[in-house]
């Protein structure tokens, strides 16, 4: 058991007994975190969700539960919260987190990418950082050849949870069927020099992030909730 602070992020709060909670934050050092919050929703204890911060925590050797003591939130992030289609984009983003990672999986390159994250450029932030989660978990599929008979694909592609398939390799279910443009899009991301020069709108942001999601949801049999929220309010 040691005392000790590490940046971070709540991205849930869960009522416990009394006043006090089980929070869930990323965070620089240790990746996805558990934390018993004492006194979580009184006035003088509130958590700032999202918005990141200072936690200081006793982190435990004998279980996932970590003692929270106190968190300093960096108000120079408020705009996390106050512009709405940029929360809902962040708030997708942690949902996948909770999904993919695993407690005290560390990723300090996801961590970077989401203080970056700001309203000029969240079309990209997101579809760039949902398809780096994918890959990150080793969950991935080829954008030019199938995965099954290496055939370079010339027109549609079916994706499934075991890859990207051609039409002679395709037996029975699929999640999407990828049409020449959407390969396009997806070899851009894995790119970083064409990724950088793209454009992307809410159109095309929403329509990767449909196949991303889609995908995460038939890997993980569960579903993404806050992708709803994004595509109906933002
Ligand atoms: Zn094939």
């Amino acid at each position: 058991m040691m005392r000790t602070q590490s940046k971070g992020m709540f991205y849930k709060l869960l009522n416990f007994a009394d006043s006090s909670a089980i929070g869930l934050a990323f965070t620089e050092e240790y990746g996805k975190l558990k934390f018993f919050i004492n006194k979580a929703f009184t006035k003088k204890g509130s958590i700032y969700k999202i918005i990141p911060g200072e936690i200081d925590f006793l982190k435990k050797d004998n279980t996932d539960l970590n003692k929270f003591y106190s968190f300093k939130e960096d108000l120079t992030y408020y705009y996390f919260l106050e512009y709405i289609p940029l929360y809902l984009r962040l708030y997708l983003i942690f949902e996948i987190i909770d999904t993919l990672y695993d407690l005290e999986e560390r990723d300090s390159y996801l961590f970077k990418l989401l203080l970056h994250a700001k309203e000029s450029n969240m079309q990209k932030f997101s579809v760039y950082t949902v398809f780096y989660m994918l890959r990150k978990n080793g969950i991935n599929f080829s954008t030019d050849i199938c995965d099954n008979c290496a055939h370079i694909f010339k027109e549609e592609a079916y994706l499934t949870t075991s890859g990207l398939y051609c039409n002679n390799c395709i037996s029975s279910g699929y999640i999407k069927i990828l049409n020449m443009e959407d390969l396009y899009l997806f070899k851009t991301i894995n790119d970083p020099d064409a990724f950088r020069s793209f454009n992307i709108d809410e159109a095309i942001e929403l329509h990767m992030l449909e196949i991303i999601v889609g995908y995460i949801e038939e890997y993980t049999n569960k579903k993404i909730k806050s992708f709803d929220n994004l595509r109906v309010l933002q």
